[in-house]
């Protein structure tokens, strides 16, 4: 199974959900950027300060902070044996800056694209109630969800990494889903 892991989706698939689940069952760490950017918040840093503005609105944080914070986060002694990113990358300069970080040693082995439709998606985080979670801030996260993020599904596919995987349904099948796609 590979475990330097990438897992893409619309905002509200239930990535976090299933990459903490994934990373339990196989021993990897969960590198979430959006985990590390609300860490920031809730220890109220300067970073957390600039970035809560911008999540609370929707928007990405801009990429040479969150680049900064994989990059440290990818040399932490743990991450030596695999990872699984989740939420990053987000645009495609993150994306190149990854391959930047990781080189040829230590690329990406499998990309999972959850899929979930669009109603199903607003459903779901409108349940959540984060407090990113407003409809404006959701509606953002999706235009910017299409528009920046989106495009990585081609990126991935085209270097044979990225394979699909339906994420609606009970969630210990979806996970089963994607166990099954990393072992084939
Ligand atoms: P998430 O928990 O992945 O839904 O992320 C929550 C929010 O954090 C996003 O709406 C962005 O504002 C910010 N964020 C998380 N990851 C990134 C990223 N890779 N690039 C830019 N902003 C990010």
């Amino acid at each position: 199974m590979g475990r330097r892991l990438l897992i893409l989706g619309p905002p509200g698939a239930g990535k976090g959900t299933q990459a903490a689940m994934l990373c339990r069952a196989i021993g990897i760490p969960h590198v979430s950027t959006g985990v590390m950017l609300r860490d920031h918040v809730d220890r109220s840093t300067s970073l957390g300060a600039k970035a809560k503005k911008i999540m609370d609105s929707g928007a990405l944080v801009p990429d040479d902070i969150v680049i900064a914070m994989v990059a440290e986060r990818l040399d932490a002694a743990d991450a030596a044996c695999g990872f699984l990113l989740d939420g990053f990358p987000r645009t495609a300069a993150q994306a190149e800056a990854l391959d930047d970080v990781l080189g040829d040693e230590r690329g990406l082995e499998a990309v999972i694209n959850l899929e979930a439709d669009e109603d199903e998606v607003v459903q779901r985080i409108l349940a959540r109630g984060r407090s990113d979670d407003t409809e404006e801030a959701v509606r953002t996260r999706i235009a910017v969800y299409h528009e920046q993020t989106a495009p990585l599904i081609d990126f991935y596919l085209e270097r044979g990494l990225l394979t699909r995987v339906d994420g609606v349904g009970d969630i210990d099948e979806i996970l089963a889903r994607i166990v099954a796609v990393l072992a084939s």
